[in-house]
């Protein structure tokens, strides 16, 4: 439990007062059942099925996943991909040149992307060498202008989840916001984090459609945070971020938990082979942990074993810029035929 937390005094002072747009669909609320004539919107009349502007806050789509996950309604947001709810974090809590957020590479560099969108310091404090985070270090690099620290928890690109103590000693004794990451939850045998949203009003936990879900085409990601958190999200959130086909097909998705359970399922069994089946090959000199739909392993060469693999027209990701992760690569677990291919193209390298 975390007491003597003020939200007040992280947010920007230019968003404190802000008046949100409002739309049409904001200024007249109706139930879908009433017969009523909208020409309230400038809208195409003729129905073509997105002919009218999509619901802003979602609702169907939005109390089904609540649902699912567990929580309230007023603690979830939804974005055009989580890239859009980190950056709405960063316009409404950093002060543009002032404020810093603290990041711990080697990991998801969109958080630094953005860091540098927005005009705000990053502050990187490396993982440890078993990839877990340096509390230690993290909390001597914390300032009063320090709003953010990310936490990518399981981790992209190590694969691993952080062990619970150290993710909630930050939590407990940072005063900012903590937004833990978790695109991979689904793969995960940890629990997510929502399930200490009531103990942690600092805590944000964001989710996609895009990995477990099979959705990073529709973009839809998702916020999970106290209702004074969303609250302040919604004020600056574009009005219309989630479009009518992504509501439409989200909702049908997410109404298919069997889908999404076998075919989570069949990627976690898909992924215990391929480590069986990469640990003798030769140029595979160590295979990390790994809690995520994902492998990143150490080789001989990586850039030569890279390239071999894009001749045989296999495509994956050379991680070995990254701090900690020298001649990695990182292999998603693709169908079984996919994975079939890429331990035969392996073994065959030289
Ligand atoms: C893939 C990934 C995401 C997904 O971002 P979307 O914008 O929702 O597609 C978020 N965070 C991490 C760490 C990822 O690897």
């Amino acid at each position: 439990m975390k007491s003597n937390f003020n939200i007040d005094a992280l947010v920007r002072e230019n968003v404190k007062s802000l008046q949100p747009y409002s739309s049409a669909r904001d200024e007249f609320k109706a139930s879908w059942s009433e017969d009523l004539v909208f020409l309230d919107a400038n809208e195409n009349p003729f129905e073509n099925g997105v002919n009218r502007y999509p619901d802003p806050q979602q609702h169907i789509l939005k109390s089904k996943m609540a649902e699912i996950k567990n929580i309230e309604t007023a603690q979830m947001l939804l974005g055009n991909g989580s890239d859009e709810v980190l950056d709405l974090l960063f316009r409404a809590f950093c002060e543009p040149n002032e404020d810093n957020v603290i990041t711990m590479p080697p990991t998801y560099g969109m958080y630094g992307v953005l860091a540098g969108i927005n005009a705000v310091e990053n502050r990187t404090v490396f993982l440890t060498d078993d990839f877990e985070p340096n509390t230690d270090e993290i909390l001597k690099k914390v300032d009063s202008n320090t709003k953010i620290i990310f936490i990518c928890s399981p981790n992209n690109p190590t694969a691993n989840s952080f062990s619970d103590e150290i993710v909630a000693e930050i939590i407990e004794k940072f005063n900012g916001l903590v937004v833990i990451d978790e695109a991979y939850i689904d793969f995960s045998e940890h629990e997510s984090w929502t399930r200490k949203l009531s103990s942690f009003p600092n805590l944000v936990v964001t989710q996609t459609l895009s990995k477990a879900y099979g959705m990073a085409g529709i973009r839809l990601g998702i916020c999970m945070a106290s209702e004074e958190i969303i609250n302040i999200l919604n004020k600056i959130k574009p009005p219309y971020n989630v479009n009518e086909l992504t509501q439409t097909r989200a909702l049908e998705q997410i109404s298919n938990p069997e889908l999404i359970a076998a075919e989570v399922a069949d990627i976690l069994r898909e992924r215990k082979l391929l480590i069986k089946a990469l640990e003798p090959i030769g140029c595979i000199e160590h295979i990390f942990d790994t809690d995520a739909n994902f492998l990143l392993v150490r080789v001989d060469d990586a850039q030569k074993r890279y390239i071999q693999l894009i001749e045989m027209g296999i495509v994956v990701r050379n991680r070995s810029k990254q701090p900690l992760c020298n001649n990695t690569l990182r292999f998603t677990v693709g169908t079984p035929s996919e994975n079939k291919r890429l331990i035969s193209t392996l073994k065959a390298l030289d």
